[in-house]
């Protein structure tokens, strides 16, 4: 079992103006690839030729069309890869449903992950865990969550409250590359964050040299996303003072703070 706990290979698939197709490459089997949230099948077809690689599965965190848009197209060049993804209607072309708390095996592949419900963005979001890795779709992105489409304050922070409290060395692995533009609005909230002042600079530097942000580490996040820091006086105090009145709960912190994020520019 020793393989569940060596750092995962992973490479980034741009896609679109912001998506990223997260590539894992399988410890157990060399050559073989695990596609996560494969919005776009072009890029992946060509990332993998490129490797002399071949699809083993595909895993899919909610049922948005910029991630699972490419599946139909990979499963016509590699038929047998499982397509796992939450239980949702809407995942038509799933092959096995990840389910919350039941860990999603794939021992052939030398690949284990815990699957985490983490409702809000959308009701069937999932997440999966393992590795020392968290694909958190678009629940959770650096410096920053995702809008709430489908779920309520109280279910997306319960969801980030989950995912906060998994080890701070934990890579993050999002949807999406909107770091900086995220980080403006951390600085607006928390303009005295050292931590996040520095992280701005690194990456604006990333960004100007045409390199991803990600993954991020839970550690940082802690400390820069003020969607994970809504019980934190400073970021508090922020919300209370956009909203002009008393924020008893975390959750209405949170639904200050999301709803000012909605306007920010
Ligand atoms: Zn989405």
């Amino acid at each position: 079992m020793s393989n569940l706990d060596t750092p995962l290979r992973v490479h980034p698939v741009p896609a679109f103006s912001d998506n990223y197709i997260w590539l894992i490459e399988c410890p157990a089997a060399p050559g073989r690839i695990v596609a996560v949230d494969p919005g776009d099948a072009v890029p992946v077809i060509a990332a993998l030729k490129s490797r002399g690689a071949s699809l083993a599965a595909i895993l899919l965190t909610h049922h948005h069309p910029d991630h699972i848009g490419g599946v139909g197209e990979l499963k016509r060049h590699w038929p047998e890869a499982a397509v796992i993804g939450p239980d949702d209607a809407r995942i038509a072309q799933r092959t096995r449903t990840a389910r919350d708390g039941e860990p999603c095996d794939l021992p052939d592949l030398g690949l284990r992950f815990a699957i985490m419900s983490i409702p809000g963005h959308t009701l069937s979001h999932i997440a999966f865990w393992g590795h020392g890795a968290l694909f958190c779709g678009d629940t959770l992105f650096s410096a920053g969550c995702g809008r709430m489409f489908e779920g309520t304050p109280e279910q997306m922070t319960a969801s980030l409250k989950l995912l906060a409290a998994l080890p701070p060395s934990t890579s993050v692995y999002c949807g999406h590359e909107y770091t900086a533009a995220n980080l403006k609005f951390a600085l607006t909230v928390e303009p005295a964050n050292a931590t996040a002042q520095e992280y701005r600079e690194r990456v604006l530097r990333l960004r100007e040299a045409g390199q991803p942000t990600l993954p991020s580490s839970l550690a940082l996040e802690i400390q820069v996303n003020p969607f994970l820091r809504c019980d934190i006086p400073s970021v508090r105090e922020a919300a209370v003072q956009h909203a002009g009145r008393p924020l008893r709960e975390s959750a209405a912190v949170f639904a200050v703070l999301r709803a000012w994020k909605d306007q920010f520019r």
